[in-house]
């Protein structure tokens, strides 16, 4: 079994073109062709991670977040990123992330495990993702001066398996075609795929209903409880039962505004900064339950997908807890 054999099965879940334009998910450090010996899923690929993997006998680590977001310009170790990629490479170990495509999708991503964490029904996406259409070129041979151009251009495409992949917004379709005339890839070579325009299925976080209403502060407890977090920052109470929850796990503060507008009694996610709580005026309850509490469980998430497929290697849950942040 190769490295790509399990990349392909995890893109079939959440293909990378579901990505947000800033993100870096896919493979960050290896070889696709490499024999997996081993598989260790985190959030986070520290460099505890990789000694953890390398105590394990794993040459893979699949995590959430990907190590690296930007373009690096030195690899000298001054901090943790360049270390963490120097490890990898020194230890012929391969990191590969999977992080907004996995929060983009409805089914098996990281917002319906939150929500069957909390036992919502009538789950929908909360922020549904206009899709964009892709070109797909068929039998892609590498060529650096057309992905720097496509790059430049805005374009981020997407390869695997001797094709490339390019997501593109309608608007986009004049000037993405003449870069590919340009490089000498005529419409014989590529298909343009997916037409519609919003996806019931892809998006961002996930809005869906309690089987029976609670009361505020048993919720809260109840949240705390189950989220297994040392602390809840949340806007006032305003004196009615939760029904409708909203929830995105990771940062979602960007997705208030959705959530008042499905009439959420709650939204809960991570990472609201002080003034967006204001933001609230009394038309839902913000519930802060912290960015890695809200996606520990995409770990679970991600054993489960692996291991229902494969069973010809080694797959460890790692046993670190790589948040950054603590309670007193
Ligand atoms: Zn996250």
């Amino acid at each position: 079994m190769q490295i790509r054999d399990v990349i392909n099965f995890l893109e079939k879940i959440a293909p990378p073109v579901y990505q947000e334009s800033y993100d870096n998910s896919g493979l960050i450090v290896g070889n696709r062709q490499a024999e997996v010996t081993g598989v260790l899923i985190c959030l986070d690929s520290t460099e505890a991670i990789l000694d953890e993997a390398i105590e394990k006998g794993c040459n893979l680590v699949v995590a959430h977040h990907p190590i690296v977001f930007k373009g690096l310009k030195t690899f000298t170790g001054t901090n943790y990123v360049e270390r963490t990629v120097i490890k990898a490479i020194k230890n012929d170990i391969a990191i590969y992330a999977i992080h907004t495509n996995l929060d983009n999708v409805y089914a098996k991503g990281v917002n319906e495990q939150f929500a069957a964490k909390l036992g919502l029904v009538n789950t929908r996406i909360l922020a549904p993702k206009r899709l964009r259409k892709i070109v797909e070129i068929w039998e892609f041979q590498p060529n650096l001066e057309l992905t720097e151009e496509l790059s430049q251009a805005g374009f981020y495409p997407d390869t695997a398996e001797r094709q490339l992949r390019i997501p593109f917004d309608v608007g986009e379709k004049g000037i993405l075609l003449n870069i590919l005339d340009k490089h000498g890839i005529k419409n014989n070579h590529y298909q343009i795929i997916s037409s519609e325009n919003v996806s019931t299925k892809v998006g961002a976080g996930m809005i869906g209903e309690l089987p029976q209403p609670m009361q505020e502060m048993k919720f809260l407890k109840f949240l705390k409880n189950t989220m297994q977090t040392g602390c809840i920052r949340h806007t006032a109470l305003l004196g009615k039962p939760i029904k409708k929850v909203a929830i995105c796990g990771g940062s979602g503060s960007f997705l208030l505004r959705q959530a008042i507008q499905h009439k959420a009694d709650i939204f809960i996610t991570g990472d609201f900064k002080y003034h967006e709580f204001f933001d609230a005026e009394n038309r839902i309850i913000i519930a802060d339950i912290g960015h890695f509490e809200s996606e520990q469980f995409t770990i679970d998430l991600l054993f489960k997908h692996l291991s229902n497929n494969f069973s010809n290697f080694a797959l460890h849950c790692t046993d670190l807890t790589t948040n950054p942040v603590q309670y007193l």
